[in-house]
């Protein structure tokens, strides 16, 4: 039978990041190592505080991260042995557990020039073989060594190229800076850094300490959440990335105040209750956490409803709020890949107005300013589906085309597409292809009425109604006369 081949890899892992599993991984297939542990040593307190996160906070960290693949393991026994470690400790015990396998140490090369200065180098050499990474091109006698020890101590070494130059201190910096650290770590282990204020300045922990109380777990989930989302866009637009993370963490802070004092906030008629704890928030942030920059209390004000004249900052911080990765809306993707800042606020606007009206809802006048500026000449909203329902219906020959836009003078949808066939089975025929399309373009049928007469046919996309006529029923009931207004009427096809 072969022996296990097992990989022990120590480290403060303080945090583990991608080059940590990436080497693992390599070292895991060019020997065939069956599975490798991840053995956390101690820091001394003191240090651990000062840097960021504490032992059981280096622990989650590297659990999650190394939880994707299942030869990855967490060895604690040295977080949990008192007073400092010795490899040869831990290689005995593991021994121990292990006797029929085969132990592989990993290292890097300067551990590796200083091995014989460890505590009981031949003991370790006939524990283990060493596993030594060596940075590509630079070898700094690592060969030489290699056949020395094997001289001396009878050392099995095998050195391995160094597949990643990240670095823990890399990664700790760009958290403190507010940097994305994207690619350098797992989602989740990276979600727990942010969920939790590891790394960060001591202003920023202090943040997280009062949120943790004031907010519910899935409140502060989302939070961390828009803290990433708000970082990874600062850094792509170029904001103030500092301020950003600040308004992100604390946008929400108000959430959980009484009604009373929410409502105090109120500027409409009938008070939009949903949206005040971004008001709130503002003055919140600044009488609790002590925040006093206009740009941060002016970006969490107008997380909700956005506005008019709004700043990088404030764009940055309410896109975040929406697309943060847990958000998985209808269109959130599209929002997510626009390829700038306005556009994906053009969207995202659309979005909000949309999402409003489907529940009938008022509309904060702010939001109707923020959608104003953004385009004078931008459509009517649903115009565009609304033509594309039309451009079907006119393929398949049906008549008498029109799309009316009845949103200002009912909640009832926003758009009327009306169109005549030829017969009831044209009528039919008609309907069938709409159902048949209405996922290529994009909308979805949430009501069919009339199929079975196929005289006057309803069919509900939410935001239009389609009535499908027979001649007939299209002169009779002329609904067209009832709806039609100023300017909201468009024939189709569009003559120039
Ligand atoms: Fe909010
Ligand atoms: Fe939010």
């Amino acid at each position: 039978m072969m022996k296990e081949k097992i990989g022990v890899f120590g480290g403060t892992f303080h945090p583990v990041h991608n080059g940590h599993l990436m080497l693992a991984r390599h070292a895991a297939e060019a020997l065939g190592i069956d599975r490798v542990l991840f053995v956390i040593d101690r820091i001394p307190p003191h240090k651990t505080l000062a840097e960021g996160a504490d032992d059981a906070e280096r622990l989650a960290i590297l659990r999650l991260a190394v939880s994707e693949d299942p030869r990855f393991q967490v060895e604690t026994m040295e977080l949990e042995r008192a007073g400092k470690s010795y490899s040869v400790d831990t290689l005995r015990e593991l021994k121990q557990r292990y006797p029929d396998s085969e132990l592989y140490f990993f290292m890097g090369s300067d551990m590796l020039n200083s091995f014989t200065t460890w505590r009981s180098p031949d003991e370790i050499s006939k524990l283990a073989t060493l596993v030594c990474t060596v940075r590509g091109g630079q070898s700094g006698g690592e060969e030489e060594t290699a056949a020395l020890l094997k001289e001396q101590y009878g050392t099995e070494v095998v050195l391995l190229e160094e597949v990643s130059s990240l670095s823990s201190t890399i990664v700790r910096n760009r958290i403190h800076e507010a940097l994305p650290i994207t690619d350098m770590l797992p989602a989740n282990a990276a979600h727990y850094i942010y969920l939790h204020g590891c790394y960060q300045p001591a202003e920023i922990r202090s943040y997280y300490d009062r949120l943790q109380k004031e907010l519910k777990p899935q409140r502060m989930e989302h939070t961390a959440y828009v803290l990433e989302t708000a970082i990874a866009l600062a850094a792509r637009f170029g904001a103030d990335a500092s301020k950003a993370r600040i308004a992100a963490l604390l946008h929400d802070c108000a959430k959980y105040l009484p009604e009373q004092t929410l409502l105090s906030y109120a500027d409409t008629e009938p008070p939009i209750l949903s949206i005040l704890h971004a008001a709130a928030g503002a003055d919140y942030a600044k009488t609790a956490y002590g925040v006093n920059d206009p740009e941060i209390l002016r970006a969490i004000r107008l997380h909700t409803t956005g506005d008019a004249g709004m700043t990088k900052l404030d764009k940055i911080i309410y896109l975040a709020d929406m697309i943060e990765p847990s958000r998985s809306f209808e269109g959130v993707e599209q929002i997510r890949n626009a390829k700038t800042l306005d556009e994906m606020m053009r969207l995202a606007l659309l979005r909000s107005i949309w999402y409003i009206k489907e529940r009938n809802n008022p509309i904060h006048p702010a939001t109707l300013r923020a959608l104003n500026e953004i385009g004078g000449k931008m459509e009517r909203f649903g115009e565009s589906d609304a033509l594309a329902i039309c451009k079907v219906l006119y393929d398949k020959k049906a008549f008498d085309i029109l799309a009316l836009h009845i949103g200002d003078r009912t909640i009832i949808a926003d758009w009327f597409v009306v169109a005549s066939g030829t017969s009831v089975t044209h009528v039919r025929a008609l309907c069938d292809d709409l159902e048949e399309k209405a996922q290529e373009i994009g909308l979805e049928i949430k009501r069919k009425e009339g199929y079975e007469d196929a005289r006057w046919i309803v069919l509900d996309f939410g935001f239009a109604l389609v009535h499908l006529f027979h001649p007939e029923e299209r002169a009779y009931y002329n609904i067209e006369r009832l709806w039609e207004g100023d300017d909201n009427m468009i024939r189709y096809p569009i003559s120039e």
